[in-house]
C-alpha cells in the first residue's frame, strides 16, 4: 500500500519510526523489536538508513520483514549525502526487488569529514537529486521528504529552506514528515508558511517521545528541537525516577498528539526508537481517539 493513501484517507492515522541495528550482532533484537511494534498495527512503519551504507543492508531485511509477515506498509529509508550514483541506484533496485513501493528520500546528515571534502565533486548534493533520481527510476515509488519546522541548521533563513522543501515537492515527493517537535504551535506556524508558500502535500508532524532526561540533551543536539519550559519542568522533576520520567514523556507526548487530532492534523508519525512498550502505550492512549476505524 502507499503512503500517501493512507494520507489523503480521511480518518486518523499513527505511524511509528524504527532503526536497524549498526552490526548484525544487532540483528536479531532489534527484528524482535521492529516485530512487537508492528503488531500494535500502526498506519505504517519508517525504517530509518545509516548515512553512509553502514546500516543499508539492514533497512532493507527490517522493511521486508514488517511488511511481509504483518501487513504493515513500510516506507524504507534512503540517504545520498555521500553516495555514488551508482550505490544509490543499486539501492533503488535492491528495493524494487523487495516491493517497497515507499521510499523516504534524504540527503543525510554532513559528518566533519565529508564536510572536508570538496563537494562539488560529489554525486549527489542534495535530497532533491535523490527524489529526481528515484523518479526516473520508476515513477510508481511514493515518496517522503523530510523538512524542519524550526529552519533546517544549515539554512540562512526560513523562507529559502521553503523554496527548497518546495523544490522537493515539484521534483516528486508525495508527502513531508517534519523533524522531532516538542512545541505544536512552531508545527501550525509552519504549516501556514508552507501553504502560503504554495507546499500542498499532507505534512506529518514528528513526535519524539522523551522516556529519560539523558535523552533530552542528545534529542536538542541533533535536531535543535525547541524544549518548551513545561517539558523542561517535568524533566527537571521527573529525571532522576526512571520509571516515573518514562511515563510523564508517554503523557506529554499523547497530549501532543491529541492537540494535533483535535485542531484537524491527521497523520502523526513518533519516532518510538525500537521501544515497544513506548509504541504499545502511546497507541493504547490513543486507542479510544482512533477509534475502530483505524485498523485498515
Ligand atoms: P535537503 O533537503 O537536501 O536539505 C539540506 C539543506 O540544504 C537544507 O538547509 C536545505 O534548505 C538546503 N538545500 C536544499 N536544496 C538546496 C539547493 N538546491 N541549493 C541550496 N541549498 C539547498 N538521516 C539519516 O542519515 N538517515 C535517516 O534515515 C534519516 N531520516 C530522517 C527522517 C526525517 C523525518 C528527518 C526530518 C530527518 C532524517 N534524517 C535522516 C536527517 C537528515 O538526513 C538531515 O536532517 C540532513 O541534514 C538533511 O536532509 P534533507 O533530506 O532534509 O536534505
Amino acid at each position: 500500500m502507499k503512503i500517501i493513501d493512507i494520507l489523503k484517507d480521511h480518518r486518523m492515522s499513527l505511524s511509528f519510526e524504527v532503526f536497524p541495528p549498526k552490526k548484525e550482532s544487532g540483528f536479531e533484537s532489534v527484528k524482535e523489536a521492529t516485530e512487537k511494534i508492528a503488531s500494535y498495527r500502526p498506519s505504517f512503519m519508517s525504517v530509518t538508513y545509516g548515512a553512509g551504507g553502514g546500516t543499508s543492508r539492514y533497512t532493507l531485511d527490517i522493511a521486508r520483514n514488517i511488511k511481509e509477515v504483518f501487513g504493515v506498509p513500510t516506507l524504507a529509508h534512503l540517504t545520498c549525502v555521500s553516495s555514488s550514483r551508482e550505490t544509490v541506484r543499486e539501492q533503488i533496485r535492491l528495493m524494487r526487488e523487495a516491493d517497497i513501493k515507499n521510499v523516504m528520500a534524504l540527503r543525510g546528515d554532513l559528518t566533519p569529514e565529508l564536510e572536508k571534502t570538496d563537494r562539488a565533486k560529489w554525486d549527489y548534493q542534495y535530497a532533491v537529486q535523490l527524489i529526481r533520481e528515484l523518479k526516473e527510476c520508476d515513477s510508481d515509488f511514493c515518496i517522503g521528504a523530510a523538512c524542519y519546522p524550526e529552519i533546517h541548521p544549515e539554512s540562512p533563513n526560513q523562507k529559502e529552506d521553503i523554496l527548497h522543501i518546495r523544490e522537493k515537492v515539484e521534483a516528486g515527493a508525495d508527502f513531508l514528515t517534519t523533524q522531532m517537535v516538542f512545541d505544536n504551535d512552531l508545527f501550525f506556524n509552519f504549516m501556514y508558511k508552507l501553504r502560503e508558500a504554495g507546499v500542498n502535500v499532507p505534512v506529518i508532524p514528528g513526535i519524539m517521545p522523551i522516556t529519560n532526561a539523558n535523552q533530552v540533551e542528545r534529542a536538542i543536539k541533533l535536531s535543535g528541537s525547541f524544549m518548551p519550559q513545561r517539558f523542561k519542568s517535568l524533566v527537571d522533576y521527573f529525571g532522576k525516577e526512571p520509571d516515573t520520567m518514562k511515563q510523564a514523556g508517554i503523557a506529554y507526548a499523547t497530549a501532543q498528539i491529541i492537540d494535533l487530532y483535535a485542531n484537524g492534523i491527521t497523520n502523526v508519525h513518533v519516532y518510538s526508537m525500537n521501544k515497544p512498550d513506548v509504541a504499545k502505550a502511546i497507541k493504547d492512549n490513543l486507542s479510544a481517539i482512533l477509534g475502530k476505524d483505524f485498523d485498515r
